[in-house]
C-alpha cells in the first residue's frame, strides 16, 4: 500500500502541475494583450508625433494640389487679359487674376506652415530615435521570451498529461477510480492530503488518534472523515523531500 500511496502523491503532484500549466496556457491571449498594451502606452507620445508628421504630410500634398489649380487659374486669367477685346473682358480678367493671386499667396503660407510642422515632427522623431529603438527592441525581446515561455509550458503540459496517464494505468483500478471520484468532486481537485501534526492538511480537521495511527502505518487507504481526501503520512526525516515520491513511484510496480 505504501508504494500505491506514493503513486497517488505523484499523481496528485502531476495533476496540480497540469492545472497550473493549463491556467497559464488559458491566460496566454490575455497576457499577450497586456504586453502589447503596455508597449502602446509607452509608445503613445511617439505615436502622437508620428501622427502629427503624417497629417502634415497629407495636408501639404493636398495644399500643393490646390496651389497648382490656382496657378493654372492665374495663367488662364493672364492669357485672357492679353487677349481681352473690350473693357468688360479686361475687368473680368483683372479680377480673376487678383483672386487667383490672393488664393496662391494664402496657400503658399499654409504650405510653409505645414512644412514647418513636418520638419519639427521629423526632428523630434530623429532626436528620440535611440529611445524608440530601445523601446522596440525591449518589446520584441519581451514578446520572444513570452512566446518561448508559452511554448515550454505547452510542452510541459503534454509531458505531464502523459505522466498522468502512465500513473493512472499503473494504479490498481479501484484506487484510480477512487482518486478520480474524489478529485473531480473536490473543488481544488486535490484528492490526496498529508496528515500532519494530527490534522488533515487540506481541511485542517483534527484526526482521531486511531485514524492518525492507521495513516502512519500506511497499510490501507484512509480518508479524512471531514473532507474525504486520501490521507498520507510523511515521516519527519523525509518531510523535506515530499516531492520525491513522484520519481520513485514510477519504478515501483503496484501490487
Ligand atoms: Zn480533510
Amino acid at each position: 500500500m505504501k508504494a500505491e500511496l506514493e503513486q497517488l502523491i505523484a499523481l496528485q503532484n502531476t495533476d496540480t502541475s497540469i492545472r497550473r500549466l493549463q491556467s497559464e496556457i488559458d491566460s496566454i491571449p490575455q497576457r499577450r494583450a497586456d504586453i502589447e498594451k503596455e508597449f502602446e502606452q509607452r509608445a503613445f507620445e511617439i505615436r502622437a508625433i508620428e501622427m502629427r508628421r503624417d497629417d502634415a504630410r497629407h495636408e501639404r500634398a493636398r495644399l500643393e494640389t490646390e496651389l497648382q489649380e490656382q496657378r493654372t487659374r492665374l495663367e488662364r486669367a493672364e492669357r485672357n487679359l492679353m487677349s481681352s477685346k473690350n473693357e468688360h473682358e479686361y475687368t473680368a480678367a483683372i479680377r480673376e487674376a487678383d483672386a487667383a493671386r490672393k488664393q496662391i499667396s494664402q496657400l503658399e503660407t499654409q504650405v510653409l506652415e505645414k512644412m514647418e510642422t513636418l520638419e519639427q515632427a521629423e526632428t523630434q522623431l530623429k532626436e528620440r530615435e535611440p529611445e524608440i529603438s530601445t523601446m522596440q527592441a525591449e518589446h520584441e525581446e519581451r514578446m520572444k521570451a513570452f512566446e518561448e515561455q508559452t511554448r515550454t509550458q505547452t510542452e510541459q503540459l503534454a509531458e505531464r498529461r502523459q505522466e498522468r496517464d502512465r500513473l493512472m494505468e499503473s494504479l490498481p483500478k479501484q484506487l484510480s477510480a477512487t482518486y478520480k471520484r474524489i478529485s473531480t468532486r473536490i473543488r481544488d481537485g486535490v484528492a490526496v492530503a498529508e496528515a500532519r501534526n494530527g490534522s488533515c492538511s487540506a481541511c485542517f480537521m483534527a484526526l482521531r488518534p486511531q485514524v492518525m495511527a492507521e495513516v502512519r502505518r500506511g497499510e490501507e487507504i484512509i480518508m479524512c472523515d471531514n473532507c474525504n481526501r486520501i490521507l498520507y503520512y510523511v515521516p519527519a526525516d523525509t518531510a523535506q523531500n515530499k516531492t520525491r515520491p513522484a520519481s520513485a513511484a514510477s519504478e515501483v510496480v503496484a501490487s
